[in-house]
Formats: C-alpha cells, sequence, structure tokens
C-alpha cells in the first residue's frame, strides 16, 4: 500500500521549524526537571502555543505549527507541553475578548500547564439550544453570584477553572442576556460529580453551583456579550475537533492532573501511544499494514475513503483559512467538525474490522492496549460534543447555502417571560 498522502503536507523532518524545535531540544530538554519546571521552560520559549503572537506567549507562527512542534517533541522523547481544553479554548477565547488584565492573569498559567479548564456551557435543558441555559448570575457590588446547573462537562473535576455561561439579565432575549466567566471552581457553591459513559471512563461530570461566586474582573468580554464570546470559543472547540486534537487531552495540566509534581523524565515514558479517544489515520494505515488482511478489497475499500475525506478535510482547513483572512468562512469550520466525525468514526471502524475477535476488550488487557476498542466505543461520541451532526449541518445549510433559516419563536422576546412560558428550539450557534 501507498504511503497516505497526507505526509505531504506535514512539514516534518528536513522543514526549517522541524530542526529549529530539535535544536532547542537538545540545547534544553532535562528529564531530570519536574514536569513543571520544564513546563514553564517550554513556555518561556514560546512553544506551549507556538501559533500565538509574540505578545500574548507564542512565536508567531501558523495555525498548524504546533503539530510540528509536538512530533518534533516526540521525536526526541522529550514532555509535549501541556495540553487540555485551557490551551485549546479558554486561553483564544481571552486573547480575543479578554482586558488587558485578563490577559496577563489568565492566560500565562495555562501555558505553563499550572492550571486545568473546563467547559461549563451545556445544561440539562439546553445543549442545542443553548443560548436558553438557564443558571444564573447575579450582581452583588464586585462579584457575581451564581445558581444552576451544568451537565456533560468534560474533565470538570480535574479542573480549577471552568468557561462557565450564565445569564445575567432575564430582560432582554435569549443571546442578549448571557455573560462568560472564568470561573473558579474551588469554592464551597461548587459540586461536581462524574457520570461515567459507555467507554467506562468517568470524563463528564456534573456540576451542581449553588451560591457560587465569581468576581466581576473575571467577566470576560462585557456584561450580556457572552453570546459572542462564546461563539470565539465554539470556533476554536470546533476547529480543534477538525484538527483532530479536541480531545486528546494528554499530558493534563494544572495540579489535579498529578503531572507537575512528577519528573519530566518519567512522565515522558508514559506519552507512548496511549488510550487516545480519537485514532490518527497514521495508527490506522500502520495497523492495516501490518495485518494479513491488507490485500482484502472491502478493507482497502474503507481505507481509500479514509484516506480520501482526511485529504479533504486538509483542503477544507486550508479553504478555512483562506476565507477567515478574507473575513468570512465560519462554516467551514462546521463543515470540518463533520469532516473529522466521519473520520474518527471510519478509522475506528477500520481498525474493529482488521482486529476481528482480538478487539472485544476495551480494556489496558486488550490487543493493542485497548486503543483502538477504546477510540471504537468513544467515536459514536464525536457527532454530539461541539455541538451534533444536525445543528453543524443546519448552520451549513443555513449560512453557507443560503436555505431558509429555522423558525425561532423565542428568539427576540425578553427571556423571563420566554421562561414563563414553554421554551422553544433553536441551534447551539443561532
Ligand atoms: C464526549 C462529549 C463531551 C462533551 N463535553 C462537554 C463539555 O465539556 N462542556 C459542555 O458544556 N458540554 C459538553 N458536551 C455536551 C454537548 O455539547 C451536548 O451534548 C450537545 O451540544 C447536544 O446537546 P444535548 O445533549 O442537550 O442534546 P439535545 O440538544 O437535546 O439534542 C438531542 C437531539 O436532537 C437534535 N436536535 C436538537 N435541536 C435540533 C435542531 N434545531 N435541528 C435538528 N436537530 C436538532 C440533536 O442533533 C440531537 O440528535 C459533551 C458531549 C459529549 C458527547
Amino acid at each position: 500500500m501507498a504511503d497516505h498522502p497526507l505526509s505531504d503536507h506535514e512539514p516534518r523532518s528536513g522543514s526549517s521549524l522541524w530542526d529549529e524545535v530539535r535544536a532547542w531540544l537538545e540545547e534544553n530538554w532535562d528529564p531530570d526537571l519536574s514536569v513543571d519546571e520544564w513546563w514553564r521552560t517550554v513556555a518561556k520559549a514560546g512553544w506551549t502555543a507556538p501559533h500565538f503572537a509574540v505578545d500574548q506567549g507564542g512565536r508567531g507562527l501558523p495555525r498548524r505549527s504546533p503539530t510540528t512542534v509536538r512530533a518534533a517533541f516526540a521525536a526526541t522523547g522529550a514532555l509535549h507541553p501541556p495540553a487540555g481544553l485551557g490551551l485549546l479554548m479558554a486561553a483564544p477565547t481571552i486573547l480575543s475578548h479578554g482586558t488587558p488584565d485578563q490577559i496577563a492573569r489568565l492566560v500565562p498559567p495555562i501555558l505553563e500547564g499550572q492550571v486545568a479548564w473546563c467547559q461549563l456551557f451545556s445544561e440539562p435543558g439546553a445543549g442545542s439550544d443553548l443560548a436558553g441555559l438557564t443558571t444564573r448570575a447575579e450582581r452583588d457590588g464586585e462579584r457575581w453570584v451564581i445558581t444552576g446547573q451544568k451537565v456533560w462537562s468534560s474533565q470538570a473535576l480535574e479542573s480549577d477553572y471552568g468557561m462557565l455561561l450564565a445569564r445575567t439579565d432575564l430582560s432582554v432575549p435569549k443571546h442578549a442576556g448571557i455573560s462568560w466567566f472564568a470561573f473558579p471552581l474551588d469554592q464551597p457553591g461548587v459540586t461536581i460529580r462524574p457520570l461515567r459513559e459507555m467507554t467506562g471512563d468517568a470524563v463528564f461530570n456534573e456540576v451542581f453551583l449553588d451560591g457560587a461566586v465569581c468576581s466581576h474582573a473575571d467577566l470576560v468580554g462585557g456584561e450580556g456579550n457572552g453570546w459572542a464570546v462564546t461563539q470565539t470559543t465554539l470556533h476554536f472547540e470546533r476547529t480543534g475537533i477538525g484538527a483532530g486534537g479536541a480531545h486528546a487531552g494528554f499530558p493534563a495540566p494544572g495540579p489535579k492532573g498529578g503531572m507537575l509534581g512528577r519528573g519530566a523524565g518519567d512522565a515522558a515514558l508514559d506519552e507512548v501511544p496511549g488510550r487516545n479517544l480519537a485514532l490518527s489515520v497514521d495508527d490506522v494505515l500502520e495497523l492495516v499494514r501490518s495485518s494479513s488482511r491488507r490485500q482484502d478489497p472491502l478493507i482497502r475499500q474503507k481505507v481509500a475513503r479514509l484516506v480520501a475525506y482526511a485529504e479533504t478535510g486538509q483542503w477544507n482547513a486550508l479553504r478555512g483559512k483562506a476565507e477567515a483572512a478574507r473575513g468570512g468562512g465560519q462554516s467551514v469550520a462546521n463543515i470540518g467538525k463533520l469532516a473529522q466525525t466521519r473520520i474518527m468514526k471510519l478509522a475506528a471502524d477500520i481498525a474493529v474490522d482488521i482486529l476481528g475477535a482480538d478487539a472485544m476488550l476495551s480494556t489496558p488487557d486488550g490487543s493493542q492496549g485497548g486503543r483502538f476498542t477504546h477510540a471504537f466505543v468513544f467515536a459514536p461520541a464525536s457527532s454530539i460534543y461541539g455541538g451534533t451532526d444536525e445543528i453543524q449541518r443546519n448552520v451549513v445549510a443555513e449560512r453557507s447555502l443560503g436555505l431558509p433559516r429555522e423558525v425561532r419563536a423565542d428568539r427576540d422576546a425578553p427571556f423571563g417571560e420566554v421562561l414563563r412560558r414553554t421554551t422553544g428550539g433553536g441551534p447551539r450557534d443561532a
């Protein structure tokens, strides 16, 4: 089987960035440092988020540069820069909407892996219809008092901060009365209860907020402007998912992740392909190449489809970049998210097909540490998180194809009145 064509797009060995990172690692990688010390060194050099601007803690490199940087870390055997939802979503959101004070306080600890973040958006009655959320934040001097419930909050138990959406005004239409808070989780008014998923893991949580408080200084993007801020967060979530990296949460940042006090060298050894939730196309191609079924026409047909999806996904990402540079192209991120969902499901399906009966166990004692089976059991979730497939299609239909918008009877009414009636529906990013 020929090499898969994506490798042509990855500036790996031989590229100037690759050489620069390898040279830096040659000088600086020290397995005897603690993870804490190593991550501070990496952040200081701008490698945690090389695509951020230089004055934002990055190196002003292209959006895809983290892939090359992380590959160079792996090739050296050095512990990767910290990952997680803070880096993927909170930091770019705060950089886009935060005040200089918020940026200075909140972003560096993310880049240094000192804190972990979770996303406190979904509620029992507000998932796709996210703007229908009912968690309340009421002003009390220089702080906000928050009451309500969030659900499906990934990694909340291991997090220090939440990207919290709460309603700060009931007298205006639903999209207008929401604010985005950088919310500290370690306080008496917060109860976090894990939920077990069909993978056997408990990544999800329910988060109960009962008189919890958040400083006014941590309201990001302005009071009542949370919907615009949310669009930024969701954009980074979708483009992250589209690029295949969103839920690959290792190495886990923050004190509760248990990494900071460890030796960096020891922690790096744990990074050999683990039980990642998403498989890369390369993982699957490697499995196929080593299998006696690599000449099976049905397998080859599926592999061809997978490579075609991955290739068109790359072109879509490039198109998104070009359109973004022209100031448009928002629904390209939605298409990218749909494409990545297909890739995740098909990649896991091929792997399980190849493994046959060996794919029965998703536990670590299963074939190849159970990672392919684990990815297979997780794959259906990709059609739900970050906005469901149906919602992505609605957005593409309305924004790119110009089809009529869904009827949203509650869109313009003050949300307090809507609450007194029965709430209607409306998509997550309408
Ligand atoms: C693995 C995973 C991780 C997650 N992590 C987080 C997290 O960290 N933080 C967080 O806040 N949330 C998280 N979520 C929640 C996720 O964002 C929601 O589950 C999702 O937005 C859907 O909301 P819902 O579950 O309430 O489903 P609903 O909105 O109730 O939808 C139910 C069904 O109806 C369909 N539907 C709804 N409205 C429409 C419409 N207008 N047109 C067509 N079809 C429609 C949906 O597509 C879906 O099939 C996560 C979910 C998963 C699976």
